[in-house]
């Protein structure tokens, strides 16, 4: 993988250095502690943008520091969507990974149409002004469900149960996605699911902040992808972890994806919906540092 990548970012080498956004790719690698401090002033010191984007790619790919998914998640949050696009599809072309199964399609219920809509009529308008537009299953009871609550329309990811008498009822156990980071969760997707596939091959554990509290993370261990709500107590240092999570092996995480373009029909305001970080008030770092998505906790990285 990683020979592959270093041939992949030569061959992108000039649009790379010309079009990507450098500074921002060097902010965000250096907050997540892939840039040095004296690799960032390095930088820094270049005169023009076109050397210092240079510079980095020099750096990317003389150095074994900056992995290939934290230089795309790096320039995904710089907002070069189309060039993170680019090399993560040619390094799928490179690999010859392409995933050509075929996968059961999900089960989608839409609660605006189906007959289903009476089994969750307290959840769909119930006087607190929550509605539910619709619950794709992803497996073993675990579905996503769009959800409006006191007006704000959210993307869940929750584990449902089942009582005996075949009634499901959602649990604690989810994660809570506002549209702005839901749509910062389909840009880091591709990057995940590909951790996914060689997670006994990772040296460290990988995390992806999605936004507010809500982390990803994949580890040798295991081959799955934990995705948790956080919080900080006052005493600790650093956030840990709550109940409110998910796990999602390859199978649900394939269809976890299946269910992103679906739900798009059903929730078309996903369409707009832009990850904060692409917002004008995320020019600079301190307008990230004031963001309760960007900088949840009183500091300004954790993964
Ligand atoms: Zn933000």
């Amino acid at each position: 993988m990683d020979g592959n990548y270093k041939e992949i970012i030569k061959r992108h080498y000039d649009t790379l250095a010309s079009k990507m956004n450098v500074d921002k790719v060097v902010m965000h690698l250096h907050n997540l502690n892939y840039l040095t401090d004296d690799m960032k002033g390095r930088l820094d010191a270049e005169r023009s943008r076109i050397t210092r984007s240079r510079k980095l790619l020099e750096m990317i790919t003389s150095k074994g520091r900056i992995s290939f998914t934290s230089f795309r998640i790096a320039l995904i949050k710089a907002g070069d969507l189309l060039l993170a696009k680019e090399l993560l599809e040619d390094s799928k072309q490179l690999s010859g990974k392409q995933d050509q199964l075929e996968r059961s399609k999900p089960l989608v219920i839409d609660l605006d149409k189906s007959e289903e809509k009476s089994e969750f009529g307290s959840d769909n308008t119930s006087e607190n002004g929550s509605s539910q537009r619709s619950m794709i299953n992803i497996g073993n009871n675990c579905f996503v469900v769009a959800k409006t609550y006191k007006g704000e329309l959210n993307v869940h990811i929750r584990q449902f149960e089942e009582t005996k008498a075949g009634r499901l009822f959602p649990t604690k156990k989810g994660v809570v996605f506002p549209l702005p980071r839901w749509a910062l969760f389909m840009n880091l997707e591709p990057d995940i699911s590909d951790c996914l596939k060689s997670y006994s091959e990772l040296e460290s554990e990988q995390c992806w902040h999605l936004g507010g509290g809500v982390y990803a993370k994949i580890n040798s261990e295991y081959p799955t992808v934990n995705i948790r709500h956080y919080w900080k107590p006052d005493d600790a240092e650093q956030p840990v972890p709550t109940k409110r999570g998910v796990m999602l092996n390859k199978f649900r995480l394939d269809n976890l994806r299946d269910a992103m373009e679906k739900l798009k029909e059903f929730v078309p305001e996903i369409e707009d919906a832009v990850p904060c970080m692409y917002g004008d008030d995320h020019m600079n770092q301190e307008g990230m540092l004031r963001c309760p998505e960007c900088s949840p906790f009183d500091y300004e990285k954790y993964c």
